[in-house]
């Protein structure tokens, strides 16, 4: 399984219809929001074996303004076999 960090944003006026539609769902407890905040946008960080997979975990109201992105841990060693002149 890879890390997917899942970003989706909405408008202010659709706030109230993406509660309503997701309070039911699981995929409502994965996800922090910002609505309150005035920033109208979600993150999750899901476990996928793919971006089309976790991309299935995008909730549909807001999955065609959702970026999926592989995410992963820093691994030093590795960074600084790459960049070198940084330490
Ligand atoms: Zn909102």
């Amino acid at each position: 399984m890879e890390r997917f960090l899942i970003e989706t944003s909405h408008r202010k006026q659709d706030c109230g219809k993406l509660a309503q539609g997701l309070h039911t769902q699981d995929v409502f407890s994965q996800f922090d929001w910002a609505c309150a905040g005035g920033m109208h946008t979600g993150w999750a960080i899901v476990e996928a074996n793919s971006e089309t997979e976790a991309r299935l975990k995008v909730p549909r109201l807001v999955g065609g303004q959702a970026r999926v992105v592989k995410i992963s841990e820093l691994d030093v060693s590795r960074m600084h076999a790459a960049f070198p002149c940084w330490w």
